[in-house]
């Protein structure tokens, strides 16, 4: 079993910025890559403000001394794990897989963050489907203690062991999950938010009181809109689309009200306004029109 020391990861969008941090927290020289300057620097600016709320200063540089910022996929082939958390979108990432695939050594493990996606879908674009896994983390993963390893068809034993040592040598709490779109936690939650969304839309309750329900009815730490705010519209909008398309179930479906806030920007606390308008402070109802 050869040890994971370099660790790349892909997209330093919300889920990027905050693996590349608990990698880097955890001692792992690590190389992050998105598409532009300024979308690494907004991730960079994240990651100094969450460090900082945990660690002192001395540990927090020799933490970003450990993370590397670029745009060039090929500052990752010295990887011994790539974990990708890049935008919700087949082509996409497998795109990038193709083009990783010729560049990193064959020991190297792809580890995708993937939601909804199968891991098989994504295996099969390389010539390292036995070296490829889930690792599915959680938002904010600097503290949500668990992850989701997750096992297809061809994944090797070896390889499998592997994910699963290096998820809790982050300091997680990992379980095991099989190649099932929304592995363990999407499968339940993801209808739950979507049936959120359909109370709404059928005027059984107002958004704060659907939230104010669920967290005083049900003692849950934040209501389903909120959470949805939190999560981003978009992506849980790409995650429904493509749960309905692989279990053909009506329950995945994304209600038209998600569609219509998605068409109109309006993606969650990311974007400033969701469910809940983030401009105001304490954010406010957002009138929807209903
Ligand atoms: P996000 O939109 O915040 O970030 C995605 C980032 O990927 C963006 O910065 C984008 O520029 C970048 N990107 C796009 N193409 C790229 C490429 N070719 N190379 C490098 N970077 C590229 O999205 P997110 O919420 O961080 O989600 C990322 C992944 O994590 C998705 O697969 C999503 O399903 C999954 N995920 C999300 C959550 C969540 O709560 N948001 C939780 C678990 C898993």
């Amino acid at each position: 079993m050869s040890e994971i020391k370099r660790v790349g990861v892909l997209g330093c969008g919300l889920m990027g910025s905050g693996i590349a941090q608990v990698a880097a927290s955890a001692g792992y020289e690590t190389t992050v890559r998105d598409v532009s300057k300024e979308l690494l620097d907004r991730g960079r600016t994240g990651i100094e403000k969450s460090l900082a709320k945990f660690v002192e200063k001395g540990k927090l540089d020799a933490t970003l001394k450990r993370l590397t910022f670029t745009t060039t996929v090929a500052d990752l082939k010295g990887a011994d794990i790539v974990i990708e958390a890049i935008t919700e979108d087949l082509t996409l990432k497998n795109a990038l897989y193709k083009e990783l695939d010729g560049l990193c050594g064959p020991a190297t493990i792809f580890a995708s963050n993937t939601s909804s996606l199968t891991i098989a879908e994504m295996a099969a674009a390389t010539k390292r489907a036995d070296r490829f896994v889930g690792l599915h983390f959680f938002n904010p993963v600097p503290l949500m203690q668990l992850v989701e390893v997750v096992r297809t068809v061809t994944t090797s034993d070896d390889a499998f062991k592997r994910a699963f040592a290096f998820a809790k040598s982050l300091g997680k709490e990992a379980v095991a999950a099989k190649d099932n779109s929304g592995f363990i936690v999407n499968l339940l939650l993801v209808p739950y938010l979507l049936d959120a969304i359909r109370a709404v839309e059928r005027g059984v309750g107002s958004v704060p009181d659907v939230d104010k329900a669920m967290q005083l009815g049900c003692g849950y730490p934040m209501g389903p809109l909120a959470l949805l705010d939190f999560v981003g519209l978009d992506t849980t909008y790409h995650i429904a689309e493509i749960m309905f398309k692989e279990y053909r179930e009506q329950r995945y479906a994304p209600p038209p009200l998600l569609k219509r806030m998605v068409l109109a920007g309006m993606y969650g606390k990311k974007s400033g306004k969701g469910f809940y308008d983030y401009s105001a402070n304490p954010p406010i109802v957002t009138s929807l029109g209903l």
